[in-house]
């Protein structure tokens, strides 16, 4: 009899009390929160860094919590959280007066390149999963020097907002057949995306197809113009002619891909790739149009960026008309999921 009332004070321990003290605990949590964000606001930039609580996800990360950042100019390894090293991307790769679901998008997209970063590691840069480096892997800022490049009146709500989009979407990842993607971004696609395969040749990520995206002309990146002088494209392009020169021939575009960009160009005597041509005379991108003037040839360009997955500020203006990080990503990156990390 005494056992049984030993089981039954037992039980009710287990259904009632403790669910009553864990419900505190996470009680007290949130709370903690909202007075470390409204702390923050009142002292300044020493303890925003727990600012991130206004956005009460928790997340434990299973695997990939931690990041190994090798920094290019000091050639130090860094170990970070993860999500504390993406506040750093995120608010280097995309302005922060973007709309909040584009720059939630970004947070994700740069979560996922983080994370296939670290799946597929080439031992690129040795014991480090990543560097800082935006031309080999992502850009990564510290918080000290975002904060002094932004103007002082804005600086802690910017930073404030990044974390904020990266802390609402805390071990959110994008995935292909249930494999994390290579997930390419650039600035601006000129109206419409490009197949990767027209870019790197490679044909084995069938979520980096051409897509078509709107409003991306509001955007100072849509437009550029270099000119050249004739002398000095035939030095950067290593042409030695003597004769007299008809440019209309001598400069003609041969092929366009589908989404509009130049795939082969004719130079002289040479056949060009329009990626080779954009990086040997600096275009913003392979969407140009050449214009012969009296000495020099003027290149009128659309676009910015290699034009590859996800467009930022195509995504911006997707996010003013009011579509959310999700349908953002679904866009620009095909037949993909957004899933948790924990569950690959
Ligand atoms: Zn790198």
């Amino acid at each position: 009899m005494k056992k049984a009332l030993m089981y039954l004070i037992f039980f009710i321990i287990i259904i009632f009390i403790l669910p009553i003290l864990f419900t505190q605990r996470k009680n007290i949590k949130i709370n903690k929160d909202i007075e470390c964000a409204v702390n923050s606001e009142n002292t300044g930039l020493e303890t925003n860094t727990n600012i991130e609580s206004n956005v009460d996800v928790q997340y434990e990360y299973n695997k990939f919590s931690t990041i190994k950042l090798y920094h290019k100019k000091s050639e130090e390894i860094e170990e970070l959280p993860i999500d504390e090293y993406l506040y750093g991307v995120v608010s280097s790769e995309m302005p922060a007066d973007f709309q909040m679901e584009a720059l939630k998008a970004q947070a994700i997209v740069a979560r996922t390149y983080t994370i296939y970063q670290i799946i597929n590691n080439n031992k690129k840069h040795n014991n480090a999963d990543i560097c800082d480096d935006y031309s080999c892997c992502q850009a990564w800022i510290s918080k000290e020097e975002r904060l002094q490049r932004w103007n002082q009146d804005i600086a802690e709500e910017n930073w404030n907002k990044i974390v904020n989009a990266v802390n609402s979407t805390k071990g959110k990842i994008i995935v292909y057949d249930g494999k994390p993607i290579d997930a390419f971004f650039h600035s601006n696609s000129g109206g419409s995306t490009e197949d990767v395969l027209n870019v790197w040749g490679n044909n084995s990520m069938p979520y980096l197809k051409s897509v078509e995206t709107s409003g991306e002309d509001a955007y100072t990146q849509y437009s550029s113009e270099v000119e050249i002088d004739k002398d000095e494209l035939l030095k950067k392009l290593n042409i030695k002619n003597n004769e007299q020169i008809d440019w209309n021939e001598f400069i003609k575009i041969l092929e366009y891909t589908n989404s509009g960009r130049v795939k082969t160009i004719k130079i002289g005597d040479s056949t060009y790739s329009g990626t080779e041509i954009r990086s040997k005379l600096g275009l913003k991108s392979t969407n140009f149009k050449v214009e012969i003037l009296d000495d020099s040839i003027k290149f009128i360009v659309i676009g910015y960026g290699h034009g590859v997955g996800m467009s930022q500020t195509g995504a911006d203006s997707m996010a003013k008309n009011n579509s959310n990080f999700e349908e953002i990503i679904k866009h620009f990156y095909t037949g993909v999921e957004i899933i948790e990390v924990n569950n690959l």
